[in-house]
């Protein structure tokens, strides 16, 4: 380290682990990442992506200016140019075809950043459309789903006990790749490995043997899609050898009787040769789950992103439900943050509805007040009142993540009269903006984890300001949002912290506080002023002087029981056997006969990517981690590929063609391609990406497999049939549409 350089501590954005980090300083330039030892959550564990914050942090092809389009072309402009001509568009567009003209879509990243997690519900306020669409439609719609049904509150996501847990089943999930999800906990892989060591037990499901299951004490190669039909057999079996037991748990259900009637003939015979697992397989899980001293059941992607990801999502929490360890030490709890609700007494709260609305081209339902993101292009194409006509983008790429991109892609390009990009990236989908507004470098924004700190495996909670200033002619993201707030709502020109002074008096207002506390607030941002008000009015009576004090975090504690109070179901108990899952059981049970005629497709994850974030930085190109398609040395045979061959890919949506892996890391009857590739369309400005491109997984994908309650695409799972490309054929990107 050189004598001007300097440290400064930052909580890594880069995944849901949220591990803290020293940043080497040099000038203004991140020019090293580690671990902070000191973090009170993580310790000192980092990985690949969070030490090559710096790579991302520097990346050349970050854009420095606002653009804005004149005569089709996006040049640079200022900042009061960019947000004039939005008021200008968003407001004329409103006038004339009125709220729902207007759609947006918000991106992962949002939940990584402070801009996010306080703005964009201010956002969709003041536009007041129920075009709403978030990457949830392509993840994790289904848990907030079922977690709606059962608990009230599409929120309240119970997360494994992972350092006291005895006992862990995953199903469809790859924490050694992904670092974890819906789930925060900095060193997933070395809670498995605790959990090893202290003697317990890991049980994965997954059609791939991942790096996961390798260090399981049993993996169960199941067929894919099929997660819901063995979660409903585990059931089944607790039920009929009477080994469920609620415990404490018993006085706050409903629905017991009526959930051991509908499961009876999900027997492990009746689900084995759809799940390609042997009944006594099944029956072996299931009874060791029982006998287990404590045990959570935790599914993630592959067991969400399918036909009936909200029914196995609903069954993961049964079955904790069911064997007493839903919301006890060592099981699946809820956690509190610093920011949540201040526990209340246990009463009836709202509950949760389904389909208030619908989409207008399709009928889908919303769930949890969106739409899913696979109607999106219909709904700009479509001709009619309320077709969209405007597009507001915060952080996404849904022209890379969503189905059928090429489709999305000519809606964006043909079917819009305006669209804003809120992306530090000229990337796939940000080329179609009219204006492009970036957020600086992560190293120059304040950070607070306002989502995933409600998801962590611990409570604890930490703050950090910007660990380099703000560069010349650029905006923090929290004001960009906020001027959007107001550009878009008819107070275009107002000061950004107006927002935030109105946020601060309407909470206090509601919360029957007096006004005066608004005076008391400390913070040098209106974002820092209502994160103060936030921990003020948490459960934990923080400020944010005390976290401002403790750069290493606060720990809150080990995870507690929260039931009822964390209850908002209408009758303030838990729904066990819901109405819409009673609804959609039938359509499980006609699946018990299906089998894939042929090949299925399976998603994967790499250690050094996060969706399509990260193909920029040449530090985590290479390697092991690139688009290839993965498949069983038999299937290859079979199908006369060698290793290295192209592959043809081909599906409803289109073919994409791309080298061939020989693995028996997949079982037979299954390839997989990762997602987030696909980085060859013109007009982007992604110099590494683009130079090595990939394919695009979603391409395969016609947009009309959904998961009909929670409206998720089905990523995972997917008909595909593969062929052999004879000669020479460079790896690209074909549609059939
Ligand atoms: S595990 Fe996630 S949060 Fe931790 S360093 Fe890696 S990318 Fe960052």
């Amino acid at each position: 380290m050189s004598h001007d350089s300097r440290t400064a501590l930052r909580v890594c954005p880069l995944c849901e682990a949220t591990c803290g980090l020293t940043l080497t300083i040099e000038g203004t330039t991140v020019t090293g990442a580690r671990g902070d030892r000191d973090d009170v959550f993580s310790q000192g564990f980092i990985c690949p992506k969070g030490a090559s914050f710096g790579g991302l942090d520097a990346d050349p092809d970050r854009l420095r200016t606002p653009l804005v389009r004149t005569d089709g072309v996006l040049r640079e402009a200022t900042w009061d140019e960019a947000f004039d001509v939005i008021a200008a568009k968003i407001t004329a567009l409103i006038d004339e075809h009125g709220k729902q003209a207007v759609g947006v879509f918000l991106g992962n990243p949002n939940v990584h950043t402070m801009a996010g997690g306080l703005y964009p519900p201010l956002l969709l306020a003041a536009l007041g459309t129920r075009n709403v669409f978030t990457a949830s439609t392509l993840d994790q719609m289904p848990k907030h789903v079922s977690s709606g049904l059962l608990f009230g509150d599409a929120q309240a996501i119970p997360v494994p006990d992972l350092d006291r847990t005895a006992h862990l089943l995953l199903i469809g999930a790859n924490p050694l790749e992904s670092n974890g999800s819906l789930c925060t906990a900095p060193d997933f892989p070395g809670k498995l490995k605790a959990l090893r060591r202290r003697g317990g037990t890991l049980t994965v499901i997954d059609p791939r043997r991942t790096r996961t299951a390798r260090l399981a004490d049993r993996h169960a190669a199941i067929r894919p899609g099929t997660d819901a039909l063995l979660l409903a057999a585990l059931t089944q079996v607790l039920l009929e050898e009477k080994l469920a037991d609620p415990g404490t748990l018993t006085e706050h259900l409903d629905g017991f009787d009526e959930l051991a009637e509908a499961m009876a003939d999900f027997t492990p015979e009746a689900v084995s040769a759809a799940c390609d697992l042997e009944p006594d397989t099944i029956r072996g899980i299931a009874r060791e789950l029982a006998a287990a001293p404590s045990a959570a059941v935790y599914g993630r992607i592959g067991s969400c992103t399918v036909e009936h990801g909200t029914l196995a999502s609903w069954l993961v929490d049964v079955l904790n439900i069911l064997t007493g360890n839903l919301d006890r030490p060592g099981g699946a709890l809820f956690p509190l943050s610093a920011t949540g609700r201040a526990p209340r007494p246990a009463a009836p709260g709202k509950g949760f509805a389904l389909g208030r609305w619908r989409s207008r081209v399709s009928g889908h339902p919303e769930a949890k007040g969106e739409l899913p993101v696979a109607a999106l292009a219909e709904e700009i194409e479509t001709p009619g009142e309320g077709r969209i006509r405007a597009l507001v983008v915060i952080a996404g790429n849904p022209v890379l993540s969503a189905p059928d991109g090429d489709r999305l892609d000519r809606a964006l390009a043909d079917g819009l009269d305006f669209m804003v990009s809120v992306d530090p990236y000229l990337n796939e989908t940000a080329r179609h903006a009219d204006v492009v507004l970036p957020p600086p470098p992560p190293s120059q924004s304040a950070h607070f984890d306002f989502a995933l700190n409600s998801l962590a495996v611990r409570n604890q909670v930490r703050y950090g300001r910007a660990a380099v200033p703000l560069e010349e002619g650029g905006m923090d993201e929290c004001e960009i949002l906020a001027r959007l707030v107001l550009a878009v709502g008819g107070n275009h020109g107002a000061p950004p912290e107006s927002v935030d002074d109105l946020v601060i008096a309407a909470t206090l207002a509601k919360a029957g506080a007096p006004e005066t506390l608004a005076a008391e607030l400390t913070g040098l941002t209106g974002a820092e002023r209502r994160l103060d008000l936030m921990l003020r009015m948490g459960p934990y009576d923080l400020t944010l002087e005390q976290l401002l004090a403790h750069p290493h975090g606060i720990d809150l504690g080990a995870l507690k029981p929260r039931v009822p109070q964390v209850l908002r179901t209408r009758t303030g108990r838990i729904e066990l056997f819901p109405e819409p899952i009673a609804a959609d059981l039938p359509r499980l049970r006609a699946s018990l006969g299906a089998r894939p005629a042929g090949l299925v497709l399976v998603g994967r994850r790499h250690l050094r990517s996060n969706n399509s974030w990260l193909h920029n930085v040449a530090a985590l190109r290479g390697g092991s981690n690139v688009c290839t398609l993965q498949i069983h040395p038999e299937d290859a045979a079979r199908l006369g590929l060698a290793e290295g061959d192209t592959a043809r890919i081909s599906a409803a949506g289109g073919e994409v063609e791309a080298p061939t892996e020989i693995t028996d890391s997949v079982r037979t009857g299954v390839v997989s391609l990762p997602h987030g590739w696909g980085h060859s369309r013109a007009g982007t400005r992604l110099t590494v990406a683009g130079a090595d491109p990939g394919v695009n997984v979603n391409q395969l994908l016609d947009g009309s497999l959904l998961d009909p309650l929670s409206g998720t695409s089905v990523l995972n799972a997917v008909p595909v049939s593969v062929t052999a490309v004879r000669g020479a054929v460079p790896v690209s990107v074909t549609s059939t549409r």
